[in-house]
This record gives structure tokens, C-alpha cells and sequence, in this order.
């Protein structure tokens, strides 16, 4: 990495979009959906590239690129992606076959994003050793704020993927039953308490056959790239209906992902090493190296007609469980994954109270307003605010980041 040369694409020293990134999305140029990666300000047509020659014996097809999704490309597994990122690299930094490369270059004033890849299963992880303290903390015994099992499983539950949306869809808000009062029967609304969680998301490449399992040591080889995401939350809907089985409807009503998906391979400069598991995991769950990767993540809250204000500024380096030990105990039984699959991490707090990742934190339950910019404060997301999340990397000079994700929310259908 540090003998790639800088693009002859100008890049501003603060854009996401380094040559030392090159994603992969799918942009809307002229009603037309195509493949694409991005250098600064532009969209790179992969389609045109592939037209002019310039991706060949690389394994890949006209119609890989000409998809409205990413998965036919993913298809081809880290070897393929992995070769074509590199070849995008050096399209751009080397001048050989500029006039031709230039071509493929579409403003990004004049795209829209589309989701990037049809997504196939949804996991939602609980991972942050912070927010399920704090979470354990409010609702159940400070003293005893984790559930036994914690420190042995990277719990996690099975989500629904037909409602996660692009950023930049608005939401409503949702309705359904609650149980404000204890002592009185639960009633049924607009939900008063949304929530945002901060998380970041993954996704796979095709994995195992059913019954096969992925090793820690392999799961980065199945693991395609990462997005910002921000799963919902209805927390009045989701204590009323959480037992037995767990969440439903207080989070299956929108999850909202970030549009241009970073490749594992751009964020591999940026691993840092994870806290210190006690008690020792098992033996299916022990790794090497370092899995954690060091992620500054943002999140703000801007009322309508109004500033935006940061309300949390965490990190995807505090993760207790790294995605290497999420994905091995996701396949331990033998469950297959396919490419396209999307993972989220759980809510990423820190271990200050301005780095926890949701206002179920940040207000302590709604004990403690937190303050927006000009007076304002929030407990939980009003009708008509807009919550933006941000996330980047940056080291030695080099950075790679993912943009945002942004959601507003609509009051209730
Ligand atoms: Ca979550």
C-alpha cells in the first residue's frame, strides 16, 4: 500500500474517496443503474472500463457490471474482487490508459446511489461490551449488568432484510402495542421513544455448503467489504414485546446502510488489536492477529430547518467480539452464508458518555436530555429529524471512509 501512487483524479485531503479506497456501489446515471467504485468526487463506471478493455482477464463479464446489484460480481468471491480493486488502483494512479479511464468518470452531482447489493439473510449482532453494560444496567441489575452468557457467545439474532433501505429513504414512524405504565393494560400508537443504534454492517461473499463451517482464520476470505448502518428502534414497542423470543417489530420496520460498500482489503492498514477477552473463549473462537479495526464513527441529530448537531463520537475499536469470531460462531453448526448476506455488529458505544451509541444511552432512558445546538434537545428522535451517521479511517495520511448514512424520519402513515 505504501508504494501505490496518488490518483491523477484530484482528491480533496478530506474526502472518504482516497485511491487507498475504491469501493464498490451501484450509481443511477441517466435512469441507467450500473456498477461502480468512486475516486473523490467521482463515480467510476466500471461497465465502461470493462467495454474499453481495460478489465479483462480478470474473470469477469460485460453483465457483471451492467447489473443493477453488486452480487453477480461478488460472486466471484476475495480473488476476483480482490484483483479488480487492485486493477481500479492502478487505472487510476497510473497515467497509461488516463484519456480512456476519464471517460468512465461521472460527476457525483450527476448520480444517484441505488442499493448496492439484494440482501439475502440479516444478522444482527450484540457485541459491544459498553452498550449491553449499559443496557444491563438500566434494565436489569447494575451490579450484574451482563447476562451470563455474554462473555462466552457473540449473541446475536436472526433480523429481516426486505426493510433495509439506502440512506438518503425516509422513514415513518412506527406504530404498535406498548406498555408505558406498569400497572395498566398496554396501548397501542405512534411509538414515542425511536431510537437510532449506531453499528457498522458486513457483508459475505458465497461461504460453505450447509453443515461446513468458517474458521476463524478464514472468515476475513469470506468477508467482501463493510458499510455504515443504523438499526432502528422502537424502545417502547421493543420492551413490551421482547420476551420471550426477543426483537420483531421494534426493529424490523427499517434498518438504513450507507451506499458505497469499503472492501475489507482497504480497511486492512487500519486493524488495531481488540480488548482482552476474560474468561478465555473457546477454542473455535480464539484468533490471531489483529481483528479490530479502528473506525472514528459520528453520529448527528438535525432537527428540521435547523443545524446539525453531533450528539455521540465512538469507534468500531471497542468491539469486545471481532466480525472474525461473529462469522465463525454464525457457522459453528454448520448454517450456510451466501454473498449478499449483511451482518451489523449491535450498538457500538465507547466507554465515555459522549461515545455511546444510541439515545437509549445518550439520555439515559430519557433521564438526561441531551442538547442540540441553539437550545434544542432531544431524549429520543422527533418527527422530521434527520439522523446522519459518519465513519472514516485515517493513519499516516492515508484515509478511507464510508460517507454516511442518513435517515429522516416522517411522522406516522
Ligand atoms: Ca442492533
Amino acid at each position: 500500500m505504501g508504494e501505490l501512487k496518488q490518483s491523477w483524479v484530484t482528491v480533496d485531503s478530506s474526502s472518504d474517496f482516497s485511491i487507498y479506497n475504491i469501493p464498490f456501489g451501484v450509481v443511477n446515471h441517466n435512469n441507467s443503474k450500473k456498477v461502480a467504485s468512486r475516486i473523490g468526487d467521482f463515480a467510476v463506471d466500471l461497465s465502461v472500463l470493462f467495454s474499453a478493455g481495460l478489465l479483462n482477464n480478470l474473470g469477469f463479464i460485460a453483465s457483471d457490471f451492467e447489473a443493477d446489484k453488486l452480487n453477480p460480481m461478488m460472486k466471484k468471491g476475495k480473488s476476483g474482487t480482490r484483483k479488480l480493486r487492485n486493477k481500479i488502483q492502478e487505472l487510476l494512479s497510473d497515467e497509461t490508459n488516463k484519456a480512456e479511464v476519464e471517460k468512465s468518470l461521472i460527476s457525483i452531482s450527476n448520480i444517484s446511489m441505488e442499493m448496492p447489493i439484494e440482501i439475502g439473510d440479516y444478522t444482527d449482532f450484540y457485541s459491544s461490551i459498553e452498550h449491553a453494560t449499559n443496557v444491563g444496567t438500566m434494565f436489569r441489575d447494575p451490579d450484574n449488568a451482563l447476562l451470563p452468557n455474554w462473555k462466552y457467545i457473540p449473541v446475536g439474532y436472526h433480523g429481516r432484510s426486505s426493510s433495509i433501505i439506502l440512506s438518503g429513504q425516509e422513514i415513518h414512524r412506527p406504530k404498535g402495542q406498548q406498555k408505558p405504565k406498569d400497572d395498566e393494560p398496554p396501548v397501542f400508537g405512534p411509538c414515542k421513544l425511536l431510537d437510532f443504534e449506531l453499528e457498522m454492517g458486513f457483508v459475505t461473499y458465497d461461504g460453505k455448503p450447509l453443515g461446513d463451517s468458517i474458521s476463524t482464520a478464514e472468515a476475513d476470505d469470506y468477508i467482501f467489504g463493510m458499510v455504515l448502518f443504523n438499526d432502528w428502534s422502537a424502545r417502547d414497542i421493543q420492551k413490551w414485546e421482547y420476551v420471550p423470543l426477543g426483537p420483531f417489530l421494534a426493529k424490523n420496520f427499517a434498518s438504513s446502510m450507507s451506499a458505497w460498500i469499503v472492501t475489507l482489503d482497504a480497511l486492512e492498514p487500519f486493524r488495531v488489536a481488540g480488548p482482552k477477552q476474560d474468561p478465555a473463549v473457546f477454542p473455535y473462537l480464539e484468533y490471531s492477529g489483529n481483528k479490530n479495526i479502528d473506525i472514528h464513527l459520528e453520529v448527528q441529530i438535525q432537527p428540521e430547518g435547523d443545524e446539525a448537531s453531533t450528539v455521540c463520537n465512538s469507534n468500531y475499536k471497542h468491539m469486545y467480539w471481532n466480525q472474525s469470531q461473529q462469522l465463525a460462531h454464525h457457522t459453528v453448526n454448520g448454517c450456510d452464508i451466501h454473498a449478499g448476506d449483511l451482518y451489523a455488529s449491535g450498538t457500538i458505544s465507547g466507554p465515555t458518555k459522549e461515545s455511546f451509541g444510541s439515545m437509549l444511552e445518550l439520555s439515559w432512558k430519557g433521564s438526561r436530555p441531551v442538547p442540540l445546538k441553539n437550545g434544542v434537545e432531544r431524549k429520543f428522535i422527533q418527527d422530521h429529524d434527520t439522523v446522519i451517521m459518519k465513519g472514516y479511517c485515517e493513519k499516516n495520511g492515508k484515509r478511507v471512509g464510508f460517507g454516511e448514512v442518513s435517515t429522516k424520519v416522517l411522522p406516522s402513515k
